[in-house]
């Protein structure tokens, strides 16, 4: 089932928590809406259920209105951050009770539910633990469940508020690579909520990215990566130094470094700001002919498959550089030497005028 919400607005008393958001979700596709704290994802992804209403705009369900539809008749399913499991029920029971508290007349028989059940438990690799409470599995074993459970009334939209939020780095790792390949399997048109770039790049075929309720950016994982539409998606899908500087012929002036505008177009005479990587400053011990800068080596954090180098510049600007353990102990870096850094990718935002 395709979803698509078209011009939606949504206002709790003077605050506008959507302002007018578009966006179509093909059929079969996993989605992540990803931004910050009260940027309007939750809100966004309850009005697609129909739990909230929107004060304007419309939602379509495979091209036919579904904003004044209830909930119930939109067959969705959610799996909250809070795994809302019904601790008096045994997994299986939990996993059922979507079929058993079906009209008599659309109700499966009892055995068609069990059956219905264990598939679905096989699925998320529970089979041993039907007969379990939710007080006796752990938080990513109580998640499966959830997920079975929203599954069970065979949803056509499945719909995930933070569903890895309250479970450690590990857990929510393992979860991750888990729900797609599950998604690979079923296929069911999905939209997930997240405030963490790397689960959102790491899951979805598409992208949004959201900021005090607008959509800032829609794309794949690569594009929204590697040619984020503005500042506030490049700050916010990863680490990033920021460098100030003005253009000058087309190019930015930052420092003693000319450097191209990955944007082309700016006017000359702008502020810019210029961001980079931490993986696309090149380090070297000696001016080696590329337009550089000098710096000094203030901390360094070699615990991890990258190395992660902190460097102050003469002006006291602080800049973060990552570097291979190869390229580390080929230019024995230490505390207090002084480098030569060298941009290989800028991105050159001009600052939007308030
Ligand atoms: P988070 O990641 O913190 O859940 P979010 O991006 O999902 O954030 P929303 O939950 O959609 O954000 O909230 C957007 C804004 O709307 C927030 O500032 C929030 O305080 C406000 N808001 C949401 N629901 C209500 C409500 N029922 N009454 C009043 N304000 C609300």
């Amino acid at each position: 089932m395709s979803i698509a919400v078209t011009n939606l607005t949504k206002r709790f008393g003077n605050f506008a928590a959507l302002k007018g958001v578009s966006l179509t979700v093909e059929s079969g596709e996993l989605v992540a809406l990803l931004g910050p704290s009260g940027s309007g994802k939750t809100t966004l992804l309850r009005i697609i259920a129909g739990l909230e209403q929107p004060d304007s705009g419309s939602v379509l369900f495979d091209g036919e209105d579904a904003t004044g539809r209830h909930v119930r008749e939109r067959r969705v399913g959610f799996v909250f951050q809070h795994y809302a499991l019904f601790r008096h029920m045994t997994v299986m029971e939990n996993v059922a009770f979507g079929l058993r508290v079906r009209p008599r007349r659309v109700r499966p028989a009892r055995d068609e539910i069990r059956q219905r059940v264990l598939k679905l438990l096989r699925l998320v690799q529970l089979e041993e633990f039907g007969q379990r409470y939710p007080a006796q599995l752990s938080g990513g074993q109580r998640q499966r469940v959830a997920l079975a459970r929203a599954l069970a009334v065979e949803p056509k939209v499945l719909l995930l508020d933070e569903p890895f939020g309250a479970l450690d780095a590990k857990v929510r790792q393992e979860l991750r690579r888990w729900l797609r390949r599950l998604h690979d399997e079923l296929h069911v048109t999905s939209v997930f909520v997240t405030h963490d770039q790397e689960e959102a790049l790491e899951l979805a075929n598409r992208v949004v990215v959201m900021n005090e309720g607008r959509i800032q950016q829609i794309g794949t994982p690569e594009n929204v990566f590697h040619e984020p539409a503005d500042a506030f998606v490049m700050n916010f899908l990863g680490n990033v130094n920021v460098f100030h500087g003005r253009v000058v012929n087309g190019r930015v002036q930052l420092g003693p470094l000319q450097l191209d505008c990955a944007t082309p177009g700016v006017p000359d005479g702008e502020v810019a700001r210029a961001f980079v990587r931490p993986h696309e400053l090149d380090v070297d011990t000696q001016a080696n002919g590329n337009a550089s800068f000098e710096a000094t080596v203030v901390h360094i954090n070699a615990a991890g498959p990258q190395v992660k180098v902190e460097l102050t510049t003469t002006g006291g600007e602080h800049i973060q550089v990552e570097m291979t353990q190869e390229r580390f102990q080929a230019l024995q870096l230490v505390v207090g030497r002084r480098v030569f850094v060298s941009p290989r990718q800028v991105k050159v935002f001009v600052d939007e005028q308030p």
